[in-house]
């Protein structure tokens, strides 16, 4: 069977009512036959039927035991590291997305939680940077916004060797292109607000275990600080997992158009996708997924914030603003947007220059998208008044 036929077989049709749609169960508890005796539901902060459908597709989804649905992606990172106690190390991946670098440096460090950020590109510098304190490995890959590969079968080894945890944030490939777990993972999680929602309509994460026993050790702190999905944004989530093996083939698809269009045009000075030959780490992107992504990012030759706020203000299809995964194209400048907060001789040198603009690309037809990035690039060659000044001016 293949993938997308399990998938959408493993949405369940209600056995009560033949609902082909999951019923979405908006209750906060469930009346009991006796003290202790119910249906398998209590109180809706520990189990809801329509959560633990999700949870159950997830978990099937990325080759798991068992799947956790959190508030946020973020909510479902902060469980993880729940599993730490105070004097524990973190090694993390240096391009690690802002919000987890907050969580870990601003919010853990302060509980004697260590992090150490490492280039994970290269595995050897991970095998060195293990301690005897190291808990817990800590992997984007593809990382944002500039899409550097780590290979995960190579550092799972390293992580069982050390008798530390290997989780990967695999929001940007999803399940659909790249399975962790069965790269040797323990722990995936999900900002499920992305690509596994994939429609920019919600907020949600996700931790999928690869062992029983860690699972109901994430339920328990789950259970304990209490950062559930609701049961509507669970029913979302699951809709969109219904197509997320179509998408997120166009999405790549699409994508490695607008990439290979990038390289070619005159005022690009370089194009980071791990679909391309050139990306440092294609091999083993190859190796580990099935397809390559959504997202592409680009610096220009006029490295400067000014040229590329000129260019993010002039796009007609790709909007402007931060999130990814989403049907609509997006784009961001993240120097003024989600990498604002760090500071610039940092976020340079972890390879975010000035004018890096990064594109979720949607899934609308390429030739659309490359036109547009077309007349944007054009128009700001000939200092055309931008799109949004003419709008506002109207
Ligand atoms: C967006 C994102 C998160 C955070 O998820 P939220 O749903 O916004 O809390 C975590 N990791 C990655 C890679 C993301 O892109």
């Amino acid at each position: 069977m293949s993938n997308a036929t399990q998938l959408i077989h493993s949405i369940p049709v209600d056995p009560l009512t033949g609902s082909i749609s999951v019923p979405i169960y908006q209750t906060s508890t469930f009346v009991q036959d006796a003290p202790g005796i119910n249906k398998g539901f209590d109180y809706a902060r520990t189990n809801n039927p329509t959560r633990a459908t999700l949870e159950n597709i997830i978990a099937k989804l990325e080759k798991g035991s068992t799947g956790i649905a959190f508030g946020s992606g973020l909510a479902a990172i902060d469980a993880v590291l729940k599993l730490l106690k105070s004097g524990d190390e973190i090694l993390a991946v240096d391009d690690i997305y802002g919000g987890a670098f907050r969580l870990f440096t601003h919010v853990y460090e302060k509980f004697g939680i260590r992090v150490n950020y490492v280039d994970t590109t290269n595995a050897e510098n991970v095998f060195h940077a293990v301690t005897p304190q190291t808990r817990l490995i800590w992997l984007e890959t593809p990382t944002n916004p500039t899409l550097k590969v780590s290979d995960i079968e190579a550092i799972a080894k390293i992580a069982r060797a050390n008798s530390c945890w290997l989780c990967v944030d695999n929001t940007f490939a999803s399940p659909a292109l790249q399975q962790p777990l069965s790269l040797g993972a323990d722990l995936v999680v999900h900002s499920a607000t992305k690509y596994l929602g994939g429609h920019s309509d919600l907020i949600a994460g996700l931790v999928v275990t690869k062992e029983k026993e860690l699972g109901e050790r994430i339920k328990f702190i789950q259970n304990a600080s209490g950062a559930i999905l609701a049961p509507f944004d669970s029913w979302l989530v699951i809709r969109g997992i219904e197509t997320l093996h179509l998408r997120v083939q166009q999405h790549s698809r699409n994508a490695l158009a607008v990439a290979e269009f990038l390289e070619t045009h005159p005022a690009v000075g370089k194009v980071y996708y791990p679909g391309l030959k050139t990306h440092p780490n294609h091999e083993i992107a190859k190796k580990q997924s099935r397809g390559f992504g959504g997202i592409v990012s680009f610096i220009l030759k006029n490295d400067t914030e000014a040229a590329a706020t000129d260019l993010v203000t002039r796009t007609k299809y790709f909007k402007l603003a931060e999130s990814l995964g989403g049907v609509k194209s997006l784009l961001c400048h993240p120097a003024q947007m989600t990498h604002k907060s760090i500071p610039a001789e940092k976020r340079r040198a972890a390879g975010v220059a000035d004018s890096l603009v990064r594109l979720s690309v949607g899934l609308e037809e390429a030739e659309d998208l490359i036109a547009d990035l077309e007349q944007a690039f054009e128009s700001t060659r000939l200092h055309t008044q931008p799109l949004q000044a003419r709008a506002t001016i109207n």
